[in-house]
């Protein structure tokens, strides 16, 4: 069951916001693209909607022709990864005010995932071919 909202910033504060209808399934994705804007694998949850407030310190970076990454001008956290033609929005877990009610439930791109780390439980694993294939796009 989806989480029916909860609220979540930036590090710094000059972001603030409140997500819905929360899917409560963290998925975690070692591609590299993610891996060298986060840091490390990014762990995202899908939410209906999303609302900001303090949308002026957002920036919005194209990071595909498909998709947009946004994260606060002034901290740099990373906010959201979102589909342009879709409008599905996946929130970086870790902006949540809280983790309550989250599980990890897949992992993906893990034939790009670095050895030095592995994450625990029993959970789909896909590489990023399965991935594509699973939500019907053809790897490039
Ligand atoms: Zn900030
Ligand atoms: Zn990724």
């Amino acid at each position: 069951m989806a989480i029916e909202s909860r609220n979540g910033r930036c590090l710094c504060g000059a972001v603030e916001l409140t997500a819905s209808q929360i899917e409560p399934h963290i998925h975690a994705c070692h591609c590299s693209m993610c891996r060298r804007w986060s840091g490390g694998p990014a762990l995202a949850v899908t939410v209906g909607s999303l609302e900001i407030r303090g949308e002026e310190n957002v920036s919005v970076y194209d990071s595909s022709p498909w998709a947009e990454r946004a994260f606060c001008k002034l901290c740099g956290t990373n906010l959201f990864y979102r589909i342009k033609e879709t409008g599905m929005t996946v929130l970086w877990s870790g902006t949540l005010d809280s983790a309550d009610g989250l599980e990890l439930a897949g992992e993906i791109y893990v034939d790009e995932k670095p050895g030095f780390y592995d994450l625990a439980g029993d959970h789909p694993r896909q590489t990023g071919e399965e991935f594509l294939k699973s939500v019907g796009l053809s790897p490039e």
